[in-house]
């Protein structure tokens, strides 16, 4: 950050903030030039002397200098993150604590950044399955370059990832890796096989073609680890693991061999997308034969017991969760790479056991949290945009749910109706009403009039930039309210 010269602006009787300027935006490039983002009513602009290579529309500036006002595209985020290199993402993992903060909006980085200015963990801003690019009509550039532009906006230089989430196939990790991401999430769902749960012994029998070198390693043994963790394998339960996972770790090895080896990049393991709950046993064989075979990654995502669903709570035994959370947690500390909890959108219940019992190393994912924070603002300031929005939740529920594992039931919900306009965003306390507007996002997004305009997304988008400064407020309470609960389970130890 610089100071600012006033000489900087078009106009003479402009102060910095009557023009927009964002106090910290205000920075200076490699060769003294000074560069600062300005808000306009619609969007916000970058602005900087010619020479530093912006395009945008030109201006003389009041100290006489040959100015560019230049939109926030995907060029001039290029460009920006090669003049700042802060604003490029890097890998993060290795770091102790890490954060994933979805955005699929576009808007909430500033607020997140907020809240993660009080703790350590270093923040994974941009961070999209192609689900959620497609749902939202958008791209991994355009995902990676809102990230830019906000951390440039609050100058924020600790650094931040961008991860290519829940990727399935290999053009996929390539179209992220070609857009500069930084973390890999290799989904190995498709390739962990379901219906083993299913199978009679005799039937797992029959299937599975045993492997030598596998069949000495595991079968028979007790592996035991720090914390009192001690995991067994036996001739059965070994069976069906190698069926369940032997393809997936195939398919790890592969992606890791053509993509991920001489990529300088974080690398997680996700087989958290699967009918049943990765065993402490299953985690353990997973991790060891990847590492065997030289794939080296950052963090393993396993499925845990009890449910984590969208937008609320851990839903199951918290004693239990302990329990295999210990157990998981030991065996990436012997391996040497980060626990990732995925879903990690409200999960309170857990966090304490997740920071404690990981002593402080974690990676979390959240996303749809600030979507919904989004629509509480909405409920807040303009309830009878809220109510339509809610209608057309309710009537695209059925379709949502073809998407979505959840319990929330439209039934349970208040008729909107019926509500007083200030008690509209206690829905937003319900998990009912939580899971309706979580799920239907995309739908929301999306819906056009017979027009062709959009039926609720240029209102919606409208609605947020007049009313930010709130939004981020709400964003740093809830994602503030995640990290205080996952670092209140380590600082005390
Ligand atoms: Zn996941």
């Amino acid at each position: 950050m610089k100071i600012f010269d006033e000489r900087f602006l078009p106009n003479g009787d402009q102060k910095p903030e009557d023009y927009g300027v964002y106090p910290k935006s205000v920075h200076s490039a490699p060769n003294g030039e000074t560069v600062f983002m300005a808000r306009e009513r619609e969007s916000d602009v970058l602005i900087a002397p010619e020479q530093v290579g912006f395009i945008g529309a030109r201006f003389t500036n009041q100290a006489g200098d040959a100015c560019v006002k230049a939109p926030l595209n995907h060029e001039n985020a290029a460009l920006l993150r090669k003049i700042f290199p802060f604003a490029s993402p890097r890998p993060v993992l290795g770091e102790s604590r890490t954060f994933g903060v979805g955005d699929r909006l576009g808007i909430a980085a500033p607020g997140h950044l907020r809240a993660l200015r009080r703790y350590d963990a270093l923040p994974v801003l941009a961070q999209q399955s192609i689900r959620e690019l497609n749902l939202t009509n958008r791209t991994y550039d355009d995902v990676l370059d809102r990230a830019t532009f906000a951390v440039f906006r609050e100058d924020w230089d600790r650094g931040f990832g961008a991860d290519g989430d829940h990727l399935k196939t290999l053009d996929e990790v390539k179209y992220a890796l070609s857009c500069g991401y930084t973390m890999i999430t290799l989904d190995c769902g498709d390739r962990i096989r379901n219906n083993v749960g299913d199978m009679t012994d005799a039937q797992v029998g029959e299937t599975y073609s045993p492997r030598p070198d596998w069949e000495k390693k595991y079968v028979g043994r007790r592996v035991t680890l720090d914390r009192g963790v001690s995991l067994e394998f036996d001739e059965a339960s070994f069976a069906r693991m190698a069926l369940i996972y032997g393809d997936a770790i195939e398919f790890a090895c592969e992606i890791y061999n053509a993509l991920i080896k001489d990529a300088a990049v974080d690398f997680e393991i996700s087989i958290d997308e699967t009918m049943t709950p990765t065993t402490p046993a299953q985690h353990y064989f997973v991790a060891r034969e990847l590492l065997d075979r030289g794939v080296s990654f950052a963090s393993i995502a396993p499925r845990f017991c009890g449910e984590f669903q969208k937008g609320i709570d851990y839903i199951g035994d918290i004693d239990q969760f302990r329990r295999e959370f210990l157990a998981h947690a030991a065996i990436a500390k012997h391996f040497g790479y980060k626990i990732s909890v995925h879903s990690g959108s409200d999960k309170f219940a857990v966090f304490p056991i997740v920071g404690e019992l990981t002593e402080g190393r974690f990676h979390v994912k959240t996303a749809g949290t600030n979507w919904l924070e989004a629509m509480r603002l909405v409920a807040m300031k303009d309830p009878g945009l809220y109510r339509e929005v809610h209608r057309f939740a309710l009537s695209a529920f059925d379709d949502a749910c073809r998407y979505y594992h959840i319990t929330g039931n439209p039934r349970n919900i208040p008729n909107v109706d019926k509500i007083a306009d200030d008690k509209l965003p206690v829905l937003f306390e319900q998990n009912d009403s939580r899971q309706l507007i979580h799920i239907t996002y995309g739908m929301i997004l999306s819906e056009r009039s017979a027009d062709g305009s959009f039926v609720f997304k240029d209102r919606l988008n409208r609605l947020w930039r007049e009313n930010d400064e709130a939004y981020f407020d709400l964003l740093d309470a809830h994602i503030g309210r995640h990290l205080e609960l996952l670092y209140r389970g380590f600082e005390n130890i």
